[in-house]
């Protein structure tokens, strides 16, 4: 590709409304544009990206054996309320009319659509197990979108669904889509970690989220360094109290805070229990003591229940949470929650709020809060869930020994780029999808659901390969592999001619080339080509080709290297 047919957006300043490197990157570098709040344009240069990342995802899925389908955008209510997910998903589902009044929404996720083909196309066992997948675009009106395509509500996902006629098949499938993601964010060039996650209200026998280590990310996960053991912190802290309880107490209830300012306040009403059922104040929700009294100063959620001691550990935290505390209204929980795939956190809840127990209800906060896959602060013990067996992570300090003993705890920043789930027959069973079994015998399949945020993806790839000069992007996913820069092009006969035949042999050999033809001065092209990260450039100029040679410069290396001009391509290669 010539510069000159490839106009580079490029900016010198960092626009001030972008708060994390990759957003900033992205928009210096030209790769989105912002269309509105959560909307974003991909320009010539993200999109190479983006592609790179999706062709991995697609070669990987490929591979594992799962079947490429593409289902429409825009879904039917009438599904969703087949799923009584219509009512349940909250405001993170974007609901259209159509002129005849018929309603639908735009898909945040698509098991509904995906159990319908399934009830229609799969009739017998022999067809089982399958797992279809899409690559597709995806809505989700995001309370807060924020830093850029990592939490767009328009976003490119990859999200797959297999149908099983046992939880054996399932896990075996689950299994290699857990090899499948780690091969995928391998190929990408990420360092991250699988971690155990909540399976929720949606039931099953198990989660992983995919993380990638990032000091930006909006998750906090914990990981051992001498084994394989690793889980999201929140979940493990917030599900750790509801584990170790006993059976539901029908005193529970959610605490009454009249006199309450602060969370500090709270805290003292509960060293002297105000009723001797209500014992138990289970928090989930800051991430740490930072997000709660700086970034996002509206992450908490308080709930007391009866016959179960104080969770002192979250207790602990609280004091340093100074912001006033009111009931949150039935709409801003709705606005916390999602369903399926989907959900919102109480990261999302506006203010430091108590939740009240007749608003929770009425807006089956338990639902959207639990699929959540990490935040742990609903009604659930109303319900009859069957609770991961995540560890008790509680007290989790970084050092600790990691609970299966193995290693040493390492507690870190993630962002979620993958998440896998065994679904089991939620799905299946509201929706009457059914296939008969060698005896002819009607059989409920059982479902799994994996999901990967592929612009997310590109995003999370600059938050872990950056400098103060721009992105430095692992080689598999970059928008191009080489910079081709000539100096004084415009001038020297020589270095055009050279330049023009080895962008040939290069292009050749197979090697996407950005061959600068600008004739724009040196120290423009290295800034821009550093900006956008090419991995290696090469420098064509009068000076080294009178001994037949030119320079090469990888993007992180901190000297550049004089090679043989013949040597180029193999060189590269
Ligand atoms: P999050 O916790 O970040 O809100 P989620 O758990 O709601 O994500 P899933 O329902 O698990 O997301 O969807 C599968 C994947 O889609 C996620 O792992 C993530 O990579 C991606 N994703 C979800 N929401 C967004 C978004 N708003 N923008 C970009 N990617 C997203
Ligand atoms: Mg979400
Ligand atoms: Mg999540
Ligand atoms: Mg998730």
């Amino acid at each position: 590709m010539r510069l000159s047919q490839f106009p580079l957006n490029t900016l010198k300043e960092t626009p001030a409304d972008a708060e994390i490197p990759s957003h900033q990157l992205m928009l210096r570098a030209g790769m989105i544009r912002k269309l509105a709040a959560g909307l974003y344009t991909w320009l010539p240069l993200g999109l190479r990206v983006l592609r790179k990342v999706e062709a991995i995802v697609r070669e990987e899925m490929n591979r594992a054996g799962a079947l490429e389908v593409s289902m429409p955008a825009v879904q039917p209510a009438e599904l969703w309320q087949e799923s009584e997910r219509w009512d349940k998903y909250g405001p993170e589902l974007l609901r259209l009319r159509d002129r005849h009044g018929r309603d639908f929404c735009f898909g945040p996720t698509h098991e509904e659509i995906i159990t319908e083909l399934a009830r229609n196309e799969l009739r017998s066992y022999k067809q089982l197990p399958v797992n279809y997948y899409q690559i597709q675009t995806k809505f989700r009106d995001e309370i807060r979108p924020r830093f850029g395509v990592m939490r767009a509500r328009e976003f490119l996902m990859k999200d797959a669904y297999s149908f099983h006629l046992d939880s054996a098949s399932l896990t075996e499938t689950y299994e290699r889509m857990y090899q499948t993601y780690s091969r995928i964010f391998s190929r990408c060039g990420l360092d991250f970690r699988a971690v155990q996650a909540d399976t929720g209200s949606i039931g099953g026998n198990a989660s992983h989220e995919f993380h990638v280590l990032a000091s930006s990310g909006e998750d906090a996960i914990a990981f051992s360094t001498g084994s394989d053991y690793a889980a999201n912190v929140e979940l493990a802290e917030a599900i750790a109290p509801a584990q170790a309880a006993p059976a539901p107490s029908e005193n529970a209830r959610l605490v009454d805070t009249p006199k309450a300012k602060t969370i500090a306040d709270l805290v003292e009403q509960f060293g002297q229990p105000i009723e001797r059922t209500v014992k138990t104040l289970i928090v989930a929700a800051a991430k740490d003591e930072q997000d709660a009294q700086t970034a996002r100063p509206g992450l908490i959620a308080l709930l007391v229940r009866g016959d179960h001691e104080l969770n002192s550990v979250k207790a602990e935290k609280l004091p340093q949470v100074a912001s006033p505390l009111r009931m949150a209204t039935e709409e801003e929980i709705r606005a916390t929650i999602g369903a399926g795939l989907g959900s919102l956190g109480p990261r999302d809840l506006p203010i430091p709020c108590v939740v009240d127990r007749a608003a929770a209800v009425a807006a089956d906060f338990s639902a959207g809060a639990n699929q959540d896959g990490k935040h742990w602060f609903g009604l659930n013990w109303d319900r009859d869930l069957p609770l991961p067996p995540v560890a008790d992570l509680r007290n989790v300090q970084e050092g600790d020994l990691s609970p299966d003993g193995q290693g040493q705890i390492t507690i870190a920043r993630g962002i979620e780029v993958g998440h896998i789930f065994q679904l089991g027959t939620k799905y299946s069973q509201a929706m009457n999808a059914v296939v008969l079994d060698d005896a002819g015998k009607a059989i409920t399949p059982t479902m799994g659901c994996y999901g990967i945020g592929v612009s997310r993806v590109v995003a999370a790839a600059i938050e872990q390969h950056h400098d103060e000069r721009g992105i430095c992007w692992p080689a598999p996913i970059a928008p191009f592999t080489l910079a081709l820069l000539p100096m004084k092009l415009g001038k020297s006969y020589r270095v055009r001619e050279a330049t023009e035949a080895l962008y040939q042999d290069l292009q050749d050999a197979g090697i996407e080339v950005l061959f600068d033809d600008r004739d724009a001065r040196p120290g423009v092209m290295f800034a821009d080509m550093e900006l956008i990260g090419i991995p290696h450039r090469l420098v064509i100029g009068d000076k080294h080709l009178d001994d037949g040679k030119l320079e090469y410069k990888g993007r992180q290396d901190r000297d550049m290297q004089l090679i043989e001009l013949h040597q180029a391509v193999p060189f590269i290669l």
